[in-house]
């Protein structure tokens, strides 16, 4: 078996083991794996090892590699989404993770209009409160939830969340507890359902899944170390340092 599809299968057995620890259902919970930075023939490993579920955070480089991989993956968006990029990545992406402001969910709105698309999305959370980082503020989703609900355009399917890098996987639990916690408390306010959560990365996805994650976003643990000047870029374009330079 290749170096990859190991991982995929390890990082299987983690989900399946923290979802048994926490009395969840494995096939509550969906494996993304974030491919950017990797060419598309190490996510043809990922395929080949039954993978068909993947993550992108540019639109550049998704639009790129994309049609290069079978037409039959399903890819999930998880990147800052620009404005000017709204267009292009209507078409390439089933669900769009990281929905970060109002002004954003309206422009999709209205190109989707354009387009006669119904994008699916999550909004992201910063739970935090880190001033460095893109998403909603835990109280602006509240006082912003009636306009985004207007936007006839856009089915909002649940909160996602990337919590400031923790030393241990532990430390990311308090922030994966609020944003479940700020899921339901939305849900009774609103009289809506928000099932998906999405949250968990490489260092701390057991933890995301026993606190009621059904989509976790895995890259290095799957996919190796992106090289640093790939992560400086990918630093970039979230606005924040996620990954540890050890
Ligand atoms: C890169 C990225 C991930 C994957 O991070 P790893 O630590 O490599 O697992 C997950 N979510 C988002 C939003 C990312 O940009």
């Amino acid at each position: 078996m290749g170096e990859i599809a190991e991982n995929i299968e390890r990082v299987r057995e983690e989900i399946a083991r923290a979802a048994a620890k926490a009395g969840r259902v494995t096939n509550a919970v969906e494996l993304v794996a974030i491919t950017k930075t990797h060419p598309a023939e190490r996510v043809r490993e990922a395929v080949d090892a039954g993978q068909q579920l993947f993550g992108e955070s540019r639109v550049q480089e998704a639009r790129a590699k994309i049609p290069e991989l079978p037409s039959v993956l399903r890819w999930h968006f998880v990147g800052h989404l620009q404005k000017n990029k709204i267009r292009h990545a209507l078409p390439l992406f089933e669900l769009f993770h990281s929905v970060d402001s109002l002004a954003l969910a309206q422009e999709m709105n209205r190109i989707a209009n354009e387009e006669g698309m119904h994008p699916r999305l999550l909004l992201e959370v910063n739970v935090a409160g880190e001033g460095s980082k893109f998403g909603f503020k835990p109280a602006t989703v509240r006082t912003e939830m009636e306009s985004l609900l207007a936007l006839p355009r856009l089915s909002i399917e649940g909160l996602m969340c990337i919590p400031p890098l923790a030393e241990e996987a532990e430390g990311s639990r308090k922030y994966f507890v609020q944003l479940r916690e700020l899921r339901d408390a939305l849900e009774k306010e609103f009289n809506l359902k928000l099932p998906r959560l999405s949250m968990g990365m490489t260092n701390d996805f057991p933890v995301a899944v026993e606190e009621g994650a059904t989509l976790v976003r895995v890259g290095t643990a799957i996919f190796g170390e992106r090289s640093k000047k790939q992560k400086q870029k990918a630093t970039d374009e979230h606005g924040f340092s996620r990954i540890s330079e050890s």
